[in-house]
């Protein structure tokens, strides 16, 4: 008999709401979360769009609410799923759990970009929190990577504390919400820097330059500053998810309307599945489908 009717694995908001909407219609519930329960959220100070206020609380909330509900929250990394005859065996790097059911929402990080400097610097100029490190970057200047609204979002934070945020950006504009891009505009201190890569991060015990390159003329041209951000976009993180839940050429988990993947019992919910909508209110629709879609192929 498995241990659970469903396991969901990551307690960042996505799997939080789809263990609460789980435990509540009945089913033994297990969240499985391999850092800080949150995710993507617990970094994001002020958030944007229709859910207001810190992520951190938004997020504890939640874990509150499952735990209180009964939810059994364990503290583990997912390095594998399979199939065990009629459900699916979740290994940990704790050991094994079996479930009815699973719910994949483990969700994404934040991309890299991959150039030299990039992780010779971390902790040490490099960063991918802006409202963590942002007051460590006071009256300085610093460098944001992307177009999006990630990218939008974190340099106006960042604005609030440093002397200039230069908005580094491959096109000749953003492609961000309106309300963002305006934001940008009224900010003296934001300078954009349109057409443009950057290729290398410069210093020698701590960040000292960018070099970016214009992708137009191809000059190049460094940039002092002491810190150095990228946004530009999240990949997938669902390397233990088995072949037979199917992914798209970006590894995006596939899903049907129900939110079931190809592996049948096993469904995907939030940031790691394709199509998913980008923002808290989709992962908490994601979350609640996915839960009603477990519940429904097991009888409920
Ligand atoms: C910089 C930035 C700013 C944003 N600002 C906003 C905003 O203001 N408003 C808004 O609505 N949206 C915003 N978003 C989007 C929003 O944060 C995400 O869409 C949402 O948090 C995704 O939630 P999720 O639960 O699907 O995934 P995640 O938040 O990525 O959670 C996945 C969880 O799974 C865990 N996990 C991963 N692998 C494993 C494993 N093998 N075993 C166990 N656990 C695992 C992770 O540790 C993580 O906790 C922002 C995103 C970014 C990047």
């Amino acid at each position: 008999m498995a241990n659970f009717d469903v396991i969901v694995i990551g307690a960042g908001i996505s799997g939080l709401t789809a263990a609460k909407a789980a435990v509540q219609s009945g089913l033994r519930t297990a969240s499985i979360e391999a850092l800080m329960f949150g995710g993507l959220v617990v970094n994001i100070n002020e958030l944007d769009g229709e859910t207001a206020g810190s992520g951190t609380d938004f997020a504890s909330n939640l874990m509150m609410e499952i735990s209180e509900l009964g939810v059994e929250n364990l503290s583990e990394t997912v390095s594998s799923l399979s199939r065990n005859g009629n459900g699916i065996k979740v290994t940990t790097d704790a050991g094994e759990h079996t479930a009815r059911a699973v719910i994949i929402a483990s969700g994404a990080k934040l991309k890299r970009l991959g150039i030299p400097g990039e992780a010779e610097f971390e902790y040490k100029g490099v960063s991918q929190c802006a409202d963590c490190d942002g007051p460590m970057y006071k009256d300085e200047e610093v460098v944001v990577v992307g177009g999006g609204d990630s990218a939008l979002q974190e340099a106006l934070v960042l604005a609030e504390f440093c002397k200039r945020v230069h908005l580094v950006h491959r096109g000749a504009k953003f492609r961000a919400q309106q309300h963002l891009i305006d934001a940008i505009a009224k900010h003296e201190n934001i300078r954009p820097v349109w057409n443009s890569v950057a290729e290398a991060i410069l210093g020698d015990a701590m960040v000292q330059k960018v070099r970016v390159r214009d992708v137009s003329s191809n000059a190049t041209r460094d940039i002092d500053c002491a810190g150095f951000f990228a946004y530009i976009g999240l990949q997938p993180t669902c390397d233990f998810a088995p072949a037979d839940a199917a992914r798209d050429a970006a590894g995006y988990l596939v899903t049907d309307a129900q939110l079931q993947t190809k592996m049948p019992g096993v469904f995907a919910a939030g940031a790691v599945r394709a199509g998913y909508g980008g923002m808290l209110t989709h992962a908490i629709a994601d979350g609640q489908t996915a839960a009603k879609a477990a519940k429904a192929a097991l009888g409920g």
